[in-house]
């Protein structure tokens, strides 16, 4: 439910009252001027806190002020001190969050004050803007005394509460969210945060320092690693496609595939190279083996198929090859 609650402007208050009367007193006037209907000024939906009081409702009941709290600054309802006061037509000064809270709990009925049991109408409330200021003037410690020595009027409070070395911070950097005093804040944004950004040792691009050892460790196209296939070389995460090619350990087809040696080899090795690669040599050799078994194999098949057809001559398609092979190994 929308409640309406009614405040007399500040211009009101002040051509009426003169400054710091008492809440009893702008009370009484109000209800004079109310009565007799006088003075020309609409009403107005209330409920607008200073700039000073809107951000004091976490700090409401942690204030120290440097006087006791008189009596009539305590809220009724909510035991801390007034803030964006209201006053109700028996007299009494509740924030106005919390009036607010009386009217909209009892829709039905007509709310009573805590202290008298007067019945607080919504068109009798107004924003007390005299108690406003009284409490504006209030002198306080700090929030973060005794650690900061401070002391300024309540009005003030949020202004030094911005600066406050004392003032416990989150800490700005996305994702983290270590609390610290603001005298802490820039240490732990420059050495310790492990939200930072910090440039890679190797590839220099940013990264959040809790990101930097997985990048390093897993995807930084500079850093060196060990070849996968364990050739025993460092090889930068960007070259290793380049180096796969060059890897000796690396199984490729022979290069006598084409004349049936399917024994895969290691090392792409450039033709001009392969007469003093003894790994090579052995490779071929066997290769070699394999070729004379086959021509062996075929020499019979083609001998038994000579006895059969009364053929005369034998065909060998390896032979060639295993001659070829045979003058150069
Ligand atoms: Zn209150
Ligand atoms: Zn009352
Ligand atoms: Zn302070
Ligand atoms: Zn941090
Ligand atoms: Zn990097
Ligand atoms: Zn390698």
């Amino acid at each position: 439910m929308n409640v309406e609650v009614n405040y007399k402007s500040i211009s009101r208050t002040s051509s009426h009252i003169p400054f710091l009367k008492t809440r009893l007193q702008v009370g009484m006037a109000t209800k004079e001027s109310d009565l007799s209907g006088s003075g020309g000024l609409s009403r107005q939906n209330s409920g607008v806190a200073g700039p000073w009081e809107s951000d004091l409702t976490a700090v409401q009941h942690s204030l120290k002020f440097v006087k006791k709290l008189e009596e009539h600054y305590v809220c009724p309802t909510c035991k801390g001190v007034v803030l964006n006061p209201h006053q109700t037509g028996c007299g009494h000064i509740f924030c106005y969050r919390c009036i607010q809270g009386l009217l909209e709990n009892s829709p039905a009925t007509t709310p009573a004050c805590p202290l008298d049991r007067g019945l607080i109408k919504s068109d009798e409330v107004f924003q007390d803007n005299c108690c406003k200021r009284e409490i504006s003037n209030l002198d306080v410690y700090c929030t973060n005394s005794p650690n900061c020595s401070h002391r300024m009027t309540l009005c003030r409070l949020q202004e030094h509460l911005q600066t406050c070395q004392f003032e416990s911070l989150q800490c700005s950097n996305a994702g983290c969210s270590e609390i610290m005093q603001r005298k802490d804040l820039q240490e732990h944004l420059r050495i310790s945060c492990s939200y930072r950004m910090e440039p890679c040792h190797y590839c220099k691009h940013p990264y959040t320092c809790c990101q930097l050892e997985d990048h390093e460790r897993h995807s930084c196209p500079e850093v060196e690693i060990k070849c996968p296939n364990k050739c025993s070389q460092m090889i930068k995460r960007c070259m290793l496609e380049d180096h796969a090619n060059q890897c000796p350990e690396v199984q490729t087809d022979c290069v006598f595939k084409k004349y049936g040696c399917f024994v895969r080899v290691g090392g792409h090795i450039p033709p001009l190279s392969v007469l003093w690669n003894p790994i090579l040599r052995q490779r071929i050799s066997s290769c070699s083996r394999t070729i004379s078994i086959f021509r062996s194999g075929w020499k019979l098949q083609s001998r038994n198929d000579c006895i059969l057809n009364g053929s005369k001559s034998l065909f060998d398609p390896l032979g060639w090859v295993v001659a070829d092979t045979d003058v150069v190994w």
